[in-house]
């Protein structure tokens, strides 16, 4: 079965793909479940703002529609991208608790009020610092922080990088990634597979699927696979081609999730 649990409709200000293109591409694709993850990341240093979901009664109820359209043909999960910064976290909390999310990716977009996307974060720093900085980072949100149910585009760090890209670079500051991996596992979180990195300079998911391997040698077993689309002609993006990768090391099983709990399904 082939799934793909990141995906941006018009609700996010960042993306352009509508609701009825994104059902109806899943379903040319062979795709059986979705996830709408709109992004609620407030005080931007990008205009605009908010990169955030404002009407939640809208959003709710406007996907309720397509799910019910769509009853017997295709899943749909009312998700959320949240992003990683101490002082939204109760913000976030209250969210959660007030709506009923299906699923939520917590993702870090910004590191110390600085988006990678502007280029200062990478400023006097090597590579592997920047690596560094940016897995630490994380790993201290999710031994601190428990309201989430993956952790979203793990090495988002290499996307806007202004070193060249290298083979390796997933191999840099590898223990931090373990750090990482272990405080994400020990949580029983989860990490996605994003192929949006297959697009851009890295041209490998977000994480390396070798960062995959490691995941799950050492004992993660929760995993999601996701686009991160932002136009509906990406729904299904390499989402094939990352199952077959997963089934070739064993793996023989992804996580959907509904109401915050997690299903296994067979790949
Ligand atoms: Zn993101
Ligand atoms: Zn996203």
């Amino acid at each position: 079965m082939l799934i793909d649990y990141h995906i941006h409709s018009t609700f996010s200000n960042d993306s352009v793909a509508k609701l009825d293109d994104i059902c109806q591409t899943a379903i040319e694709r062979g795709i059986s479940k979705i996830a709408i993850t709109d992004h609620v990341d407030y005080k931007y240093p990008i205009q605009p703002p908010d990169y955030a979901l404002e009407d939640f009664e809208d959003y709710f109820g406007t996907i309720a529609q397509y799910q019910r359209q769509y009853q017997g043909k295709l899943d749909i999960a009312i998700g959320i991208e949240i992003g990683l910064e101490e002082h939204h976290l109760e913000t976030y909390d209250k969210l959660l608790k007030q709506y009923p999310f299906d699923f939520v990716i917590a993702s870090l977009h910004m590191i110390d009020t600085m988006e990678p996307h502007l280029g200062v974060y990478y400023e006097g720093k090597t590579k592997e610092e920047a690596f560094r900085v940016y897995y630490d980072k994380i790993t201290s949100f999710v031994e601190s922080y428990d309201n989430f149910d993956v952790i979203g585009h793990l090495d988002y760090v290499k996307r806007y990088m202004p070193y060249p890209s290298e083979e390796g670079d997933h191999l840099l500051a590898l223990d931090a990634v373990d750090r990482l991996l272990k405080a994400i596992i020990a949580k029983r979180k989860g990490i996605e597979i994003n192929t949006s990195g297959f697009k851009h300079i890295s041209n490998a998911s977000m994480p390396h699927f070798d960062i995959v391997k490691r995941y799950h040698a050492l004992g993660g077993r929760r995993l999601t696979i996701g686009t991160d689309s932002h136009d509906a002609r990406f729904v299904g993006y390499k989402v094939k081609e990352t199952a077959d990768f997963l089934r070739s090391i064993g793996i023989k099983e992804v996580m959907t999730f509904h109401n915050r709990q997690e299903i296994t399904v067979a790949l």
